[in-house]
């Protein structure tokens, strides 16, 4: 069995939040002296711990070792530009080197959105980061994300995005988990694209049930009219982060939501990429 352990960071912020939730019968000088030791007493255990690597268990300190952080994030993939599905190198006829690829289903019906940046394929051993994520609240593994998105963004011919948005949970879900998996994500990717983030300017209207249980045309008409949005998005590019994207659904009906309000062109951002249905 792999055993996960929060990283030094992840135990820092704890440590402070335990220190800051010690009550002291006084707010006196004193007392707030005495928290602000404990805090950096708690702070500098936390230090000391080693911490493992998310994926290979080896100690590190920060979320992925040197090896597995050099090792997994550049997946040398050709994809679909506007769905971000990989496709067979033997299915390509490329007239020119950098003319973008398409997959037939695009080809044959083009989504709402109009671009997608994945990082890889959703399956070992990044999927465990998604997971990590998703039902473990290791925040560390949102940033990464972030980090290895804005590469990818770097890398593309792609024009910057007005705004960024996560894909919204409904608020049933959004109490349950107490966050947003896709705004962890969002966050820190605006931050470092110094592009504007906003969750709230999209708000997902209908609980929809799990999508991994349903077929791929259920699941369209699941999402249909599922999100509205409540801003001005007007001749806006818009950036739509996910962790992971599945059949693109969602994302066709976020985006389509997006531009009956205006919105000019949506680029997805997602993290990992479901290969086939
Ligand atoms: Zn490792
Ligand atoms: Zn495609």
């Amino acid at each position: 069995m792999r055993v996960f352990s929060a990283s030094s960071r992840d135990f820092s912020d704890l440590a402070v939040m335990k220190a800051n939730s010690i009550r002291l019968p006084f707010q006196t000088p004193v007392a707030a002296r005495v928290r602000e030791l404990a805090s950096a007493a708690l702070r500098l255990a936390a230090r000391a711990l080693p911490s493992q690597c998310a994926l290979c268990g080896n100690l590190s300190q920060s979320l992925l070792c040197d090896g597995c952080d050099a090792q997994y994030w550049n997946e040398p993939r050709l994809r679909c530009a506007t769905c971000a599905l990989p496709m067979a190198a033997s299915a390509i006829r490329r007239e020119r080197e950098n003319t973008r690829l398409h997959c037939a289903a695009c080809l044959e019906s083009p989504p709402a959105f109009n671009d997608t940046l994945a990082l890889a394929d959703y399956r070992a051993p990044l999927d465990t980061l998604a997971v990590e994520l998703k039902f473990r609240a290791r925040l560390a593994a949102g940033e990464a994300f972030a980090r290895n998105l804005r590469a990818a963004f770097e890398d593309s011919d792609l024009p910057a995005p007005d705004l960024i948005v996560p894909v919204p949970l409904s608020h049933t879900r959004l109490v349950a988990r107490g966050y947003n998996q896709a705004w962890a994500i969002a966050r820190p990717l605006a931050r470092m694209m110094s592009v504007r983030a906003d969750a709230t300017i999209v708000t997902r209207v209908r609980h929809t049930s799990a999508q991994s249980r349903l077929d791929q045309e259920t699941r369209r008409r699941n999402v249909a009219s599922a999100f509205a949005v409540s801003g001005d998005v007007r001749g806006r590019h818009i950036g739509v982060v996910d962790d992971v994207m599945t059949s693109g659904a969602t994302l066709d009906a976020l985006a389509r939501t997006l531009k009956l309000a205006g919105a000019r062109r949506v680029t997805n951002f997602v993290a990992l990429r479901t290969p086939k249905d």
